[in-house]
């Protein structure tokens, strides 16, 4: 009966998320990235009725997230408070505000935070549900026609391997892309803030010379953009990761 009555919530567990790849067009915001050829990646606008069923399905998904979280932390696993963030790296390592620095594909829309080891863990800001996560990076750069070109799987050809986490009591994400391989959580999994996620790698397109070494962290919060209500966009968490850091440094976590 147990067993029968275990295999039906586990059945039900596996509709509440959806595959990495719709996770990541879910979570772009007016553009996604395609590959058209394989090769050369390109940004394409998506249109307004991708865009709109787009924030519709993930409004779904998150109410069934929040219900999820709720079932399963009872009292053993809170939100966490916005002046209570965990710095998301075990050392103080380095932390510049590069948020919306220029690059060649456009603003880079994340924080780079730069450690002298790879290998460094990676925490959880917030506590929170694993909404995608992937693990099997084989990619890297290789040299074809037009130049260097990255291929490969993980959680995105960019991210390498990483993991997005859903704040249930803020409706935030938090990205963490180029870990190493052996993450240490897995979609669906509920994750008190503080906890391992992996660790400091080179995947995806920080494989690129030159590149490595960094957490790419990103933080995205549900707002008007290209005019459509509740799209993705990126806010840069420097405020919060920066005080999290004071407060590792002070020794208050
Ligand atoms: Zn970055």
């Amino acid at each position: 009966m147990f067993a029968i009555l275990a295999f039906v919530l586990a059945v039900q567990d596996t509709t509440r998320f959806v595959s990495r790849e719709t996770m990541i067009r879910l979570y772009t915001d007016c553009d996604e990235a395609r590959w058209p050829w394989g090769l050369a990646e390109t940004f394409v606008p998506k249109t307004d009725s991708e865009l709109v069923a787009g924030v519709a399905q993930r409004r779904a998904l998150e109410a069934g997230w929040r219900a999820y979280f709720a079932e399963r932390a009872g009292d053993s696993i809170t939100v966490t408070p916005a002046d209570q963030w965990v710095y998301p790296l075990a050392v103080r390592a380095r932390l510049l505000n590069n948020f919306n620095n220029p690059r060649a594909d456009g603003p880079h829309e994340a924080l780079d935070i730069f450690v002298t080891r790879e290998g460094v863990t990676v925490k959880a800001p917030v506590s929170g549900v694993i909404v995608a996560s992937g693990d099997d990076w084989e990619g890297g750069w290789a040299r074809a026609r037009g130049g260097f070109h990255y291929e490969g799987g993980g959680l995105s050809r960019r991210a390498g391997n990483g993991v997005m986490l859903f704040d249930p009591g803020t409706g935030d994400y938090h990205y963490f892309a180029h870990l190493q391989r052996g993450i240490d959580v897995r979609t669906g999994d509920l994750v008190r803030a503080g906890q391992s996620l992996g660790r400091v790698g080179h995947t995806g397109n920080a494989s690129q010379p030159g590149h490595g070494r960094h957490l790419h962290y990103a933080f995205k919060q549900a707002g008007m953009e290209c005019n459509v209500d509740g799209v993705l966009k990126s806010i840069n968490p420097y405020p919060q990761i920066r005080a999290a850091r004071n407060r590792l440094i002070r020794g208050a976590r």
